[in-house]
């Protein structure tokens, strides 16, 4: 699966907030706080009210981008969620949620979903025991990813895991460092989710 691959502080700026794509590191060096306006030759000038559609864009372009997701993938998700019994929004924020980049990242064994897809693709992580390299995989209640056995030597993991000890995984995570190992508990419901979208806003803007 493609993958966007320009600089992402460009998409903060775009998005006018701080979407944390680089994990860790964003909490040390900001260029939004430098650089608050949209990126290219018109970011400083352009006006700054939207129309409902705008802002129902932007809201969906803002959970592509903190997701690492595509346009058709985040599409086929929404479709996805639409099929599902309860309410859309909540149902498309908790697939996105279960991707298995997304839980290697909520675990702590990666510090950006960016690093947490890396990971995943280069094969360091076991899905209930068997190998697990895709990171769009949607996991359900009771999975489990362990981190292969000989991964553990790897200095970024090492590093990972030691910074995972200060961290708290959400409520629908367990977290074994001993094992270096997760599991999900349950399905993560909207509360357990702390991302910064309107997703009644997504829904709007598919269901035009
Ligand atoms: Fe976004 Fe992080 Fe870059 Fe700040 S440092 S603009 S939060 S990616």
């Amino acid at each position: 699966m493609a993958r966007y691959t320009g600089p992402v502080c460009r998409l903060c700026r775009r998005e006018g907030n701080k979407l944390f794509l680089k994990g860790d590191r964003c909490y040390e060096k900001c260029t939004l706080d430098r650089r608050s306006y949209p990126p290219g030759q018109h970011g400083q000038t352009r006006g700054k009210k939207l129309s409902e559609y705008g802002l129902q864009l932007r809201e969906k372009q803002k959970a592509r981008r903190i997701y690492g997701v595509l346009e058709r993938q985040f599409r086929n998700y929404f479709d996805r969620a639409d099929r599902m019994p309860g309410i859309t929004g909540e149902n498309l924020l908790s697939l996105l949620e279960r991707r298995l980049d997304n839980v290697v990242f909520r675990l702590g064994f990666a510090s950006s979903r960016n690093q947490a897809r890396q990971l995943v693709r280069h094969g360091h992580f076991r899905l209930n025991g068997h190998k697990a390299n895709i990171p769009s995989m949607i996991l359900r209640e009771g999975d489990v990813v362990t981190i292969r056995e000989r991964s553990l030597e790897s200095p970024l993991i090492k590093e990972n895991l030691e910074a995972a000890k200060h961290k708290t995984p959400p409520a629908w995570l367990e977290l074994n460092l001993d094992q270096a190992q997760g599991r999900v508990l349950s399905l993560p419901s909207r509360e357990h989710i702390d991302v910064p979208i309107q997703e009644t806003l997504i829904v709007e803007l598919y269901s035009r």
